[in-house]
């Protein structure tokens, strides 16, 4: 077998099963929602990034090899024609949102404050506090508002980790457009997925595959059988 799926399994619960695996993209919908589905991987290429990131990972290819990994978790290659034949259904597309690390979420996953344009004066007032009460570009005071810093036309979460103080003048020069600066600027990560990087990898290899793969990596979940 040259070619498999790769999965990082995170939990069984409730006869589900919480996932992440690397995925291909299609086109965005009107809402700048992606379709996402699970994707082929090399063996050698997975193989190879597996250890720049310094992450373990087994090989699961018939149900006992299955079993095993649901008990023990963690990142596997899963043998095709085993996963296409036993958990087909880990292998639909899905609509989804992206996350400020890059990665794509199946909206089935998420809270649906994260889907809404607006939020609440507590959630705002939450983050206004963290930027100082100050635009985060300008370090004006007044007429603050809070933009996504993925867009949120562009498929982007409403959530802590992804909107930014600024001055209504400053929104408005930005406009609708990604400015990853802006998670600097606010203090923020953005464009990985920190838990890719184990062992104490943080070299430059480690660094530019763990973007790579945060790029194309869906949280899911599936039922178990
Ligand atoms: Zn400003």
């Amino acid at each position: 077998m040259d070619t498999s799926y790769a999965f990082d399994l995170k939990l069984v619960c409730g006869g589900y099963c919480y996932f992440s695996t690397y995925t291909l993209g299609a086109a965005p919908d009107s809402e700048g929602l992606e379709f996402r589905t699970p994707s082929i991987v090399s063996n050698t290429g997975f193989q190879k990034a597996m250890q720049d990131m310094g992450q373990e990972y087994r090989i699961v290819q018939n149900a006992s090899s299955f079993y095993e990994w649901t008990c023990i978790q963690g990142w596997a290659l899963v043998d095709i024609s085993f996963a296409r034949d036993f958990i087909p259904h880990w292998l639909r597309k899905r609509k989804c949102i992206t996350s400020p690390f890059g990665s794509f979420t199946d909206i089935n996953l998420i809270s649906s404050s994260v889907r809404k344009r607006t939020f609440r004066g507590k959630f705002k007032k939450r983050i206004l506090d963290r930027d100082n009460n100050k635009c985060v570009i300008c370090l004006n005071t007044n007429g603050l508002t809070l933009q996504h810093v993925i867009p949120y036309s562009k498929g982007g979460e409403t959530s802590y980790r992804n909107l930014v103080t600024l001055c209504e003048e400053c929104n408005q020069k930005l406009g609708a457009e990604y400015h990853r600066g802006l998670f600097n600027l606010a203090g923020l990560s953005g464009e990985i997925e920190v838990s890719l990087l184990r062992s104490g990898k943080f070299d430059n290899t480690a660094f530019s595959r763990a973007v790579q793969f945060s790029r194309n990596i869906m949280h899911s979940r599936s039922d178990m059988y």
